[in-house]
C-alpha cells in the first residue's frame, strides 16, 4: 500500500507514527544463494514471525523470506486493537461450521488472547501493552443489538463482558456520540511495530534466519517444496505461506479468496498527559459497530490515534486527511483545535465471510490469511496453530482448515467494483439506521 503522506519506498516503512516513535533497526540481509531449512516462511508479519518463533523453540532450522521489512505490512501499521474474536460474529460462524465448533474456535481465539499476553511477557516485548476495549453504539438499534450480544456472549459462550449504559461510558470516554459499550477486559492494545520487532528479536535469539528485501517470486510444490526469489531459493520440508494481503501472484487460488482493502489510521501532535486523559480516562481501546467503523485509543506518548476510513480501490482516497480529521472532530469535537500529524494506511485482506481462512494448500504447505482487519491477536493463534501441525499436533488448524471460504465472485478483475457496490449498501444502511 502507498504511504500517503509521501512517495513510498519499497524499501522504507511508511511514514506513520509507528515507524516515527520505533528505532529503525539494521536490515536483515537479502537471501543471495540455495539454502535449505526444515521450514521456510513467507512474510514477516505477526503470522509468519509467531510461526517461526514457536517452530525454532520446537527445535526446527527456519528461514523467514520478507520482501521488505520486518513489520512492513499490516503488522507494522495497524490500530493496535487486539480483541477477542474474528472478523466475523459468532453467528456467522455457528452457520458455517455448527453451534459447537464455533464455540470451540472461540474458545481459541481466548486462548488467542492468552498466548499473545504470555508472548509479550516471556520475551520482554517493550510494545506498551494496555487492558481494555469498548465496543460502542451509535444508533438504538446498535445498542440493543450490542446489549443482546453482551448477555449472548455471557450465556452461551461464558464470556464475560460488561455492559456500560451512556452515564457509564461517559465516565471513561468523553464523547456524547455513543448510547453504550460492551467493555471487555481482556483485550486491549499494543505498539503495532514494536510488538513485530520484539516478536522477530525472539525469533532471531531463537535461531530463526530471515532475509529482508527478499520478495519471492515463485512458490514451487513438491515433495521438497521451494520459495524462490530473484536471487536465490530455500528448499524445505514444510512451507508457511503468512504474505496476508501481499502475496503477489505465489498462490492464486489463496488469493481469489481474499480481497484487498485499504484502510487508514491518523495520529494528532501530542496532546499533553492531562488533555488526552481527559478523552479516554482508562486508557481503553474504542472501536464503533458501523461497518465503515471509527476506531480510536491513546498513544503512549499521549497522542490520539484514530482510524477508520476504508477504500475499496488501489489508490488512497482523496482528500484523506481532511476526511479522518473531520471524522476525529465528529467524536470529538472538544478536539477542533487539533489536526493530524501522521496519516498513514495499509491492506486487510477479508474473505467473502470475514471468517478466518488458514489451511494446507498441500500436505506440506501450510498458510494463514484473511484476518479481515481482526489480526493483531488472531495472528499469534495462527502461527502457533500452524506450528503446532507441522509438528504433528493439527487439532487447532483442522478446526480452522473446516471453515468453507468462496472465492470473490467476478474473478480477479471484476472483485473489486463487486465489493465497492456491496460496501456501498452496508454505507447506506450505517446511515439509515
Ligand atoms: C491500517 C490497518 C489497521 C488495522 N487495525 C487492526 C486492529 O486495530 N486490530 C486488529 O486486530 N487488526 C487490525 N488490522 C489487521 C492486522 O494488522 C492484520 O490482520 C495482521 O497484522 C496480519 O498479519 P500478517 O502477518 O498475516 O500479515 P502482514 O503483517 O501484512 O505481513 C505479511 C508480510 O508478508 C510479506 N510478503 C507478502 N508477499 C510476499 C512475497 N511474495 N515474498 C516475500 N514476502 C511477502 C509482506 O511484505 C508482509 O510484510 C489492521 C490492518 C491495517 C492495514
Amino acid at each position: 500500500m502507498a504511504a500517503v503522506s509521501s512517495a513510498p519506498s519499497p524499501s522504507d516503512f511508511p511514514p506513520s507514527w509507528y515507524a516515527a516513535s520505533e528505532p529503525l533497526r539494521p536490515a536483515q540481509p537479502a537471501l543471495r544463494d540455495d539454502a535449505v531449512a526444515d521450514v521456510c516462511i513467507l512474510g514477516a508479519g505477526y503470522t509468519g514471525l509467531t510461526a517461526a518463533l514457536a517452530l525454532a523453540e520446537a527445535g526446527y532450522r527456519v528461514t523467514v523470506l520478507e520482501a521488505e521489512r520486518i513489520g512492513w505490512g499490516a503488522s507494522g501499521r495497524n490500530g493496535g486493537q487486539a480483541i477477542v474474536g474474528y472478523g466475523c460474529e459468532q453467528d456467522v460462524l455457528e452457520r458455517l461450521v455448527g453451534e459447537g465448533e464455533a464455540r470451540l474456535l472461540f474458545d481459541f481465539s481466548r486462548d488467542g488472547m492468552t498466548m499473545l499476553k504470555r508472548r509479550i511477557e516471556r520475551h520482554a516485548i517493550a510494545c506498551d501493552w494496555r487492558d481494555g476495549y469498548a465496543s460502542v453504539a451509535i444508533r438504538p438499534r446498535q445498542e440493543r443489538a450490542l446489549r443482546a450480544w453482551v448477555d449472548e456472549m455471557g450465556q452461551r459462550y461464558d464470556y464475560p463482558l460488561q455492559w456500560w449504559n451512556r452515564d457509564q461510558l461517559r465516565q471513561q470516554l468523553a464523547s456524547n456520540r455513543y448510547l453504550g459499550a460492551a467493555f471487555d477486559p481482556a483485550s486491549g492494545h499494543l505498539h503495532p511495530l514494536a510488538y513485530a520487532n520484539g516478536l522477530a528479536a525472539a525469533a532471531l535469539a531463537a535461531g530463526v534466519v530471515i532475509h529482508e528485501h527478499s520478495p519471492v517470486v515463485e512458490l514451487r510444490r513438491g515433495a521438497r517444496p521451494q520459495l524462490r526469489t530473484a536471487h536465490g531459493s530455500v528448499t524445505a520440508d514444510f512451507v508457511v505461506l503468512a504474505g496476508n494481503a501481499w502475496l503477489r501472484g505465489i498462490a492464486p487460488e489463496l488469493e481469489s479468496r481474499v480481497m484487498p482493502v485499504g484502510t487508514y489510521i491518523g495520529a494528532t501532535m501530542p496532546l499533553g498527559e492531562e488533555r488526552a486523559r481527559s478523552l479516554i480516562r482508562n486508557d481503553m481501546a474504542v472501536s464503533d459497530v458501523n461497518w465503515a467503523l471509527d476506531y480510536f485509543r491513546l498513544s503512549r506518548d499521549h497522542r490520539l490515534l484514530f482510524g477508520g476510513r476504508a477504500s475499496y480501490s488501489a489508490l488512497p482516497p482523496p482528500g484523506l486527511r481532511g476526511v479522518m480529521t473531520r471524522r476525529m472532530h465528529r467524536v470529538f469535537p472538544q478536539l477542533c483545535d487539533v489536526a493530524l500529524e501522521y496519516v498513514w494506511g495499509g491492506y486487510i485482506d477479508i474473505t467473502r465471510n470475514r471468517a478466518p481462512h488458514w489451511g494446507r494448500l498441500t500436505p506440506n504447505v501450510y498458510f494463514a490469511q484473511g484476518f479481515s482487519g481482526h489480526g493483531v491477536a488472531s495472528t499469534g493463534l495462527a502461527g502457533e496453530a500452524i506450528a503446532a501441525a507441522i509438528a504433528g499436533q493439527s487439532q487447532r488448524l483442522d478446526a480452522f482448515a473446516r471453515i468453507p471460504h468462496q472465492p470473490f465472485p467476478g474473478g480477479r478483475a471484476l472483485r473489486m467494483p463487486l465489493l465497492v457496490a456491496a460496501m456501498s449498501w452496508y454505507k447506506l444502511r450505517d446511515a439509515l439506521w
